[in-house]
């Protein structure tokens, strides 16, 4: 596993080298597949946002996933094999430019791990283009990721590896299912050509989609460059295409921090609420849209551990479970420091900035009602809900598990807990709790059977676990891409009972526990 940690990517070490040299870059070619009816944006942006380049080609590639969900965002249909599948597999690896695609790279900066890293940029991720959202709702922009260098790469190779490329797809999909604000992936394309990492493995490049990749770093990168007349150009587009009703307000810019602290603030409860980690939430992977964005060694919470870092290159667990909504915070403080020339005072900038604290606790105490299926609201939840957070913590308790189970407890039958109870070390500690649940869950005349569907619409049956990944990228190593379908398709209805698929719901078997995520993707 990786040892050198994320921050350095590419500075003092040189782990992302290909072993085989990259052929010529993909050509605009006269016969450009029209797939899809491309313009692009972000290309009206002045040329010091971006480098317009062309793909890496990669040989012979093949698909290894394909969303069917995210490509009806865009009214795309699955490539049917024989016929428009090869023109398809050309665009999404980056062999070949379809008509009004204008491949580019863009420009960015950011903290890593909390200290200012300069310059970073899309290292291996080519913008192809955007295109109509099939809602009517404005465009979404596609993006390659592991399309190969671009002049922001740095020692990096700008390829992606199979591994990390089928996460991200998977996880990308499993959080729209879950209903949480992310970045969507149409597709994962594979090719044997190797890539090296700890040990040498091979290509993939994964197609994703959101309206913009635009970053808390983009607008860093402005502000730490003291170019404001471009911070301007960039916070104006970004209100112009995607907050335009912010325009109306006297000062948009305030505007704009304040909502995008708002959807951070949201998005952080949303997370804890499922026990996603996203591990490493650097201002350069933090979304101007609110969106979760660049899934690398992310995790959802197996066995309940606040302090439990999914990404092992962070020694300090500054990314760990319970410092998520303080680090949403610093980023969006880091964001307030890039946009005070805009907004113009100190002031305004920490108005702006404090409704995070108010917004979050809201959604969180929101979720966390909904989770425990409380209809109402009273002063001794908080109490309730620590000494929940207690035993989960003290019995190292499934997360997922824990709170599925909850969903099927009836208030007159205790000796019906056994399966929720089986999850639990501290057994007393439990019996305990579960009687106050109980006596709380009466204040509210709460009826078993309606809870149980609330609760179960709430609390996913089903998450990426990290072995279930691996499983599915064991086997699409070995060009068994079935399981890696059938994830995506139990992942696409996660509050599902789903029967046929009772053992994804499993707690995790004991070789899971040596799973280690690194940077290194
Ligand atoms: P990340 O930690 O994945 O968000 O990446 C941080 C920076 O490193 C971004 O600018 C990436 O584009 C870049 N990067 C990561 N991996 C590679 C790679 N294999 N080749 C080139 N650039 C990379
Ligand atoms: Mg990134």
């Amino acid at each position: 596993m990786d040892t050198a940690s994320c921050k350095s990517r590419g500075r003092r070490h040189m782990p992302l080298m290909t072993t085989t040299p990259d052929t010529t870059a993909a050509q605009a070619s006269a016969e450009a597949p029209r797939l899809l009816p491309f313009g692009n944006r972000f290309a009206e942006l002045p040329p010091a946002f971006y480098t317009r380049l062309q793909p890496t080609p990669l040989p012979a590639p093949y698909l290894v996933g394909f969303s069917d969900e995210a490509a009806a965002t865009i009214a795309l249909q699955r490539p049917v094999a024989g016929t428009d599948d090869e023109a398809f597999l050309d665009v999404f690896t980056g062999n070949r430019i379809a008509a009004g695609s204008q491949p580019l790279a863009a420009v960015y900066s950011g903290h890593q791990f909390g200290v200012w890293a300069g310059q970073l940029g899309d290292g291996r991720a080519i913008t192809l283009g955007d295109v109509p959202a099939a809602d009517g709702h404005g465009r979404i922009e596609l993006q390659l990721k592991g399309a190969g260098k671009t002049p922001y790469s740095r020692m990096g190779d700008g390829r992606a590896v199979l591994r990390s490329s089928i996460r991200e797809f998977l996880c990308s999909e499993a959080m729209a299912a879950l209903g949480i604000p992310t970045t969507r992936a149409l597709a994962v394309t594979g090719s044997d050509q190797r890539v090296m990492r700890e040990t040498a493995e091979t290509a993939a490049v994964v197609t994703r989609m959101a309206p913009s990749f635009i970053r808390f770093g983009s607008f860093e990168h402005w502000y730490y460059s003291q170019r404001f007349d471009d911070l301007k150009v960039l916070a104006d587009t970004v209100l112009e295409q995607f907050y335009p009703a912010l325009l109306r307000q006297d000062n948009p810019y305030k505007a704009l921090l304040t909502e995008v602290t708002r959807r951070t603030a949201e998005l952080m409860a949303q997370w804890q609420a499922v026990g996603f980690m996203h591990g490493v939430m650097n201002t350069d992977n933090m979304s101007i849209l609110g969106l979760t964005l660049d899934y690398g060694p992310f995790g959802f919470m197996e066995a309940f551990d606040a302090r439990h870092i999914c990404n092992h290159t962070d020694s300090q667990g500054r990314y760990s479970y319970q410092m998520q909504p303080r680090i949403g915070q610093w980023n969006c403080f880091a964001l307030g420091q890039a946009m005070l020339p805009l907004i113009g005072s100190v002031e305004d900038t920490e108005a702006a900035l404090a409704g995070y604290e108010a917004v979050f606790e809201a959604k969180q105490d929101a979720l966390l009602h909904a989770k425990l299926g409380l209809k109402t609201s009273r002063p001794d939840d908080d109490k309730l809900i620590d000494a929940m957070f207690t035993i989960l913590q003290n019995s190292h308790v499934d997360f997922t598990l824990f709170f599925r189970h909850l969903g099927n407890l009836q208030i007159g039958n205790p000796a019906g807990d056994e399966p929720l109870r089986d999850l639990i070390i501290d057994r007393p500690a439990f019996d305990a709790w579960a009687e106050q649940y109980r006596a709380r869950l009466r204040t509210e005349d709460s009826d078993d059977a309606q809870r149980r569907l609330a609760m179960h619409a709430v609390n996913p049956k089903y998450v990426l676990r990290n072995y279930l990944a691996q499983v599915a990228i064991e086997r699409a190593q070995q060009k068994d891409f079935s399981e890696v379908e059938k994830l995506l398709a139990i992942l696409r209805r996660p509050f599902d009972e789903q029967p046929e698929h009772e053992k994804y719901a499993d707690l995790p078997p004991g070789w899971a526990s040596h799973l280690e995520v690194s940077c290194s993707s």
